[in-house]
């Protein structure tokens, strides 16, 4: 008999978080996901784990997630650079903004610093000082890079604690005490079940009254950097602080920065375009990205997106080398308003997901929380 305490339904982060928890008391684990490896939104992304601007007990969390991502690049060998992000201002309503939140968030002031331009040259030799207002820099931020960081951790479980890996292995059916698999029974006191963008599988009644909806995003990368090029810390420019309104909305002078980009930049607005990049272990520097909203995608991108995304980028950013090697998309899943739904469809049974844009900032101190319950 296939008999375990836990099993984790899942390999992108969030279940890679819950299979870690799990083990670490002492529970006798079993993680499966049906691809090998997994190609999930968890290895889509930047990889940028941004605890700056978090709130409610989210900065906590992202904390919590930020040391045990150190733990793990240390144990399972992956990229992670402890970079820090800079947030660019070019617009009087920008610098506003940055200003107001400096003044109002203490953790904000805790870990951050605003830089004049001369300032921002010293961290960063790829921002275009031309026209530079300042910026927010920030200590907090990581750059992990996902490709290495999801095919390592399974690994770095199954050595360190003991996790059985069941990859290309799906889960059809879950009746507590058993757990229907492709490669058979397995039977098990508690299941999390952590499919990401899969609402169809597993409790799709459950999933449909969550009001869990889909979200596509379009990314680039460039070719490797020459000579060694480093991009320093992760970056951002005015749009984001118009895409992140849970961090940026409540401020006073939100108002003017929001007037302004929905006047001056529909397509952005219309297309959830605003811009991260971050550099791999390889010297690549990703670039993104936009958000759609829907339950089912065209399964093509949109080059006028690519292009807009490229356009902004050379508003702020200066790189050796602009030449785009690879363009993807990912989608993620997240209930609008909601920072993630945690439900329990039976008893013994819980289903993780809607993480949306922070599944990397936010799985594993999730994950912890949710296991100390
Ligand atoms: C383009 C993009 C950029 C992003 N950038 C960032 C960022 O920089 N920082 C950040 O914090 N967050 C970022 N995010 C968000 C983050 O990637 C997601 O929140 C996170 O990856 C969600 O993880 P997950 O484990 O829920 O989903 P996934 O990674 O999709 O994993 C779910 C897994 O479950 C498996 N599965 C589903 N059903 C079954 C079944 N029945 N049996 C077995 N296996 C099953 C799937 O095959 C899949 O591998 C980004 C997302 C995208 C798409």
């Amino acid at each position: 008999m296939n008999k375990v305490d836990v099993i984790v339904v899942g390999a992108g982060i969030v279940g890679l978080a819950h299979a870690l928890a799990a083990a670490r008391r002492g529970f006798k684990v079993a993680l499966f996901e049906r691809t090998s490896p997994a190609v999930g939104a968890s290895i889509r992304n930047f990889g940028q784990v941004w605890p700056v601007g978090k709130s409610g007990g989210l900065f906590q969390r992202a904390m919590k997630s930020r040391e045990i991502w150190l733990e793990a690049s240390r144990g399972a060998d992956f990229f992670c650079l402890e970079n820090g992000s800079l947030h660019l201002a070019y617009q009087d309503d920008e610098m506003a903004v940055l200003n107001d939140l400096y003044a109002q968030v203490p953790e904000v002031r805790e870990f951050g610093q605003l830089l004049t331009p001369e300032q921002v040259f010293d961290k960063s030799q790829a921002v275009k000082l031309e026209g530079l207002k300042g910026a927010l820099w920030s200590t907090t931020e990581l750059n992990v890079d996902p490709r290495q960081a999801i095919r390592a951790i399974p690994g770095w479980l199954a050595r360190t604690y003991g996790v059985e890996l069941h990859f290309g292995t799906l889960v059809r059916g879950i009746n507590l005490p058993n757990v229907e698999t492709t490669a058979g029974t397995w039977q098990a006191e508690r299941v999390y079940v952590c499919s990401g963008a899969d609402f169809e599988t597993l409790y799709p009644q459950q999933y449909a009254e969550s009001g869990l909806i889909r979200c596509k995003l379009q990314m680039m990368r460039t070719v490797t950097q020459p000579d060694n090029w480093k991009l320093g810390p992760n970056l951002c420019a005015g749009l984001s602080l118009y895409q992140y309104t849970h961090t940026f909305a409540h401020l006073s002078s939100f108002t003017a920065l929001k007037q302004r980009i929905e006047t001056e930049m529909p397509f952005y607005v219309q297309y959830g375009i605003h811009l991260l990049v971050s550099q791999t272990a390889l010297g690549e520097i990703t670039i993104g990205d936009s958000h759609e909203y829907a339950m089912t995608f065209d399964p093509f991108d949109r080059e006028d997106i690519n292009r807009a995304i490229m356009d902004y980028l050379h508003t702020f950013a200066q790189l050796p080398s602009f030449e785009i090697a690879e363009r993807w998309h990912g989608i993620y899943p997240l209930v609008k308003g909601q920072r993630e739904i945690v439900i329990h469809p039976e008893p013994g049974v819980t289903i993780v997901n809607g993480l949306g844009g922070s599944g990397m900032t936010l799985s594993f101190g999730l994950a912890e929380e949710i296991l100390s319950q």
